[in-house]
């Protein structure tokens, strides 16, 4: 077998289950194509495992089994486990739908896969799992046996591996359509269209907390998407729910999704606009206000201008909102960890002059685990706030 060997020390993260071996970790590397499986070992040669490697991406190899287990049935155990701690969170629930592999949290690196209710999304982000993608779809077949099978990798990522955008049904019908339920609510989502993989499942238990706040409240759902938090919240006796996307198709089917709940579209609000523009209204009179935008760092480089304007955009919201009222705020940049995202809060706050409380924090749903060893895949945070 070719074997990659470490510096010297340089397998205590190994050794420690982060997956990720940058190139200045490494004494010396066999001949090999980019995304090819090799075994690894210590300096002093103690046998690590196998990781895939590609000369072209700053983080050389990732690991795929930590054992002698060989990568493809390591890999295969894996989706095993993945497939039994999703059935362990979700046993009984009015959910059909989670995350089933996240990546380094689920030890598949480069592996993202969604399962809404019978169909399986996935997202390949390396070209060692590229490589071994047929296979991949062979184990999810036999273990979780689902009715289709699309992947949708379109991330800019991909670019940095040798790899173009990628979407496309890999097994069964080519059916676009499918109606999940999340909590008992429905909610249709459009393979082909739809952002990301789909739907935002690592928003779920957040959404049952605006569920279960909205009875006889107004609330304003910005950057609402295919209206998530907004069919909660509907549900549940809201007032008023108004949703606020800058995207005219997103809203359309948020739309829609009113009506698989049995909510009519007609009583509620749908906006189609940047919130960069609604927010300069002069009061938001709404007693909840939920803000969940996409990333504003994409990029560590994009930090500086991220924190602008999460400030500016927290800031111009509580500056409008009522007394009394409830203020939802997440971030969703891997870029910006939560004590920097809480900066950015606290100085908006303080701007404003306004007395405010966090009453909850919370990261990711339960299916998107985070390997402890490996904060790498950390990006979500969401702040509660109570507006005086
Ligand atoms: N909260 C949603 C997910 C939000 S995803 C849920 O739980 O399902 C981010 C959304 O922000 C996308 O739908 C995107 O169209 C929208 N968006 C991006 N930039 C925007 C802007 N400047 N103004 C309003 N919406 C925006």
């Amino acid at each position: 077998m070719k074997t990659v060997i470490l510096k010297h020390g340089k397998d205590r993260p190994i050794r420690n289950f982060h997956h990720w071996i940058f190139s200045g970790a490494i004494e010396s590397m066999p001949p090999y194509e980019d995304g090819e499986i090799l075994a690894v070992t210590s300096a002093q040669h103690m046998f690590l495992g196998y990781a895939y490697f590609n000369s072209l991406t700053s983080i050389a190899g990732r690991m795929v089994s930590f054992s002698q287990r060989k990568p493809l049935a390591a890999i295969e155990q894996n989706i095993i486990a993945a497939v039994e701690f999703r059935k362990a969170i979700f046993k009984d629930s009015g959910t059909n739908s989670f995350r089933l592999i996240n990546g380094e949290g689920d030890n598949i690196p480069g592996l993202t896969i969604d399962l809404y209710k019978d169909v399986l999304v996935m997202q390949v982000s390396t070209l060692g799992i590229e490589k071994i993608k047929d296979k991949i779809v062979e184990f999810l077949i036999k273990h979780v046996n689902p009715r289709i099978i699309y992947e949708k990798s379109e991330m800019p990522a991909r670019r940095h591996e040798g790899l173009d955008s990628f979407s496309g049904f890999l097994y069964g019908e080519e059916d676009p359509i499918v109606t999940i339920t999340e909590n008992g609510h429905l909610f249709e989502i459009d393979l082909e269209k739809s952002h990301k993989t789909g739907f935002y499942l690592d928003q779920r238990e957040m959404r049952t907390l605006i569920g279960n706040l909205a009875k006889d409240r107004r609330v304003l759902n910005c950057f609402s998407y295919t209206g998530g938090f907004s069919i909660y919240a509907a549900k549940q006796g809201a007032k008023v729910v108004d949703s606020l996307d800058i995207s005219k198709e997103v809203i359309e089917q948020a739309k829609r999704n009113f009506l698989l709940n049995d909510l009519d579209p007609e009583k509620h609000g749908f906006i189609v606009q940047d919130i960069f523009e609604f927010i300069e209204k002069d009061e938001l009179n709404y007693d909840i206000v939920i803000l969940d935008p996409p990333a504003f760092a994409k990029k560590k480089e994009d930090f500086g201008n991220a924190f602008r304007a999460y400030k500016k955009l927290n800031k111009k919201a509580i500056q409008r909102m009522p007394s009394g009222s409830f203020l939802l705020t997440c971030s969703c940049s891997y870029n910006m960890q939560e004590n920097e995202f809480l900066r950015a809060i606290t100085e908006a706050s303080e701007e404003t002059g306004r007395k405010i409380r966090i009453i909850q924090k919370h990261r990711h749903a339960m299916d998107h685990p985070q390997n402890i060893y490996h904060h790498e895949m950390d990006y979500l945070k969401s702040f509660l706030l109570y507006i005086q």
